[in-house]
């Protein structure tokens, strides 16, 4: 296994903080070694933004910090900051930083842009998306919810753990992005090298709370809500529309410790 460089170890100490939702955290690995070029990240205005700019700056990454603040829904445990989350009615919001983070400032400063324009294939291909993905949510229309992963993602009741987008519901995506299909090469491959990444820098605990995340069964809820629980406490309930790994999860991942 060759050794990790410096950006990789930089961001260790940042990688294992638990107090940080797990997806802002992969993002910004994706960017310190250069697997994407650039990424939108949302920080809670205060400790949280001054953390993560302090391990960005210092790991050699640079920061486009978007006008305004977004408002969103206060987080009732450590969780994905969702773009798309939609505010529920008197909910308690806090104020989020955007960010657009690369290993340049052009870079940085140019994903900026591209979400400015409202272009989501411009914005897509800036963030380093696969064009087979972006091109997928323009012909749809939109981005999938949570709650099409099933549909969209499993076969015949199971779904494939290296790419599994319901994962975000335990806040451990293997993709930032919506993948075009379970199949979708690219995607597959971007997950990989976080995982590989992960295992170069032996962080496993993260990798076991992955691995975790993707052990479970995943299911609708009467209100057609994505859920997940452990296939031992699944067995008692009378879920039609659910979905398990396809696989054993370490064997996918190829992890081997
Ligand atoms: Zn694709």
């Amino acid at each position: 296994m060759p050794a990790a460089n410096l950006s990789e170890l930089m961001i260790r100490d940042f990688l294992n903080d638990v107090s940080l939702p797990l997806q802002l955290r992969l993002d910004c690995l994706d960017v310190a070694t250069t697997i994407r070029p650039a990424a939108r990240v949302l920080v809670q205005l205060g400790n949280e933004a001054e953390k993560v700019c302090a391990a960005l700056l210092s790991s050699g990454v640079a920061i486009s910090v978007a006008k305004g603040i977004k408002r969103q829904q206060k987080p009732t445990h450590v969780t994905v900051h969702d773009w798309f989350d939609q505010n529920e009615l008197g909910a308690e919001l806090v104020d989020m930083a955007v960010l657009y983070i690369a290993r340049d400032q052009a870079t940085a400063d140019g994903a900026r842009s591209a979400d400015e324009t409202k272009d989501d294939v411009l914005f897509g291909k800036a963030l380093g998306y696969p064009s087979c993905c972006v091109e997928w949510v323009q012909r749809r229309g939109c981005v999938p919810e949570l709650s099409e992963c099933l549909e969209l993602y499993a076969r015949n009741f199971a779904y494939d753990p290296l790419i599994w987008p319901g994962a975000m519901l335990n806040d451990s995506p293997l993709t930032p992005h919506y993948p075009c299909s379970p199949d979708c090469a690219q995607s597959q491959a971007l997950a990989q090298a976080r995982v590989n990444l992960l295992a170069r820098l032996s962080c496993w605990e993260i990798l076991e709370t992955i691995i975790r995340a993707r052990e479970m069964v995943y299911f609708l809820d009467d209100n057609q809500k994505l859920r997940a629980v452990s296939a031992a406490e699944f067995l008692v309930s009378g879920v039609v529309q659910f979905a398990k790994p396809s696989m054993a999860v370490a064997e996918r991942l190829n992890i081997a410790r």
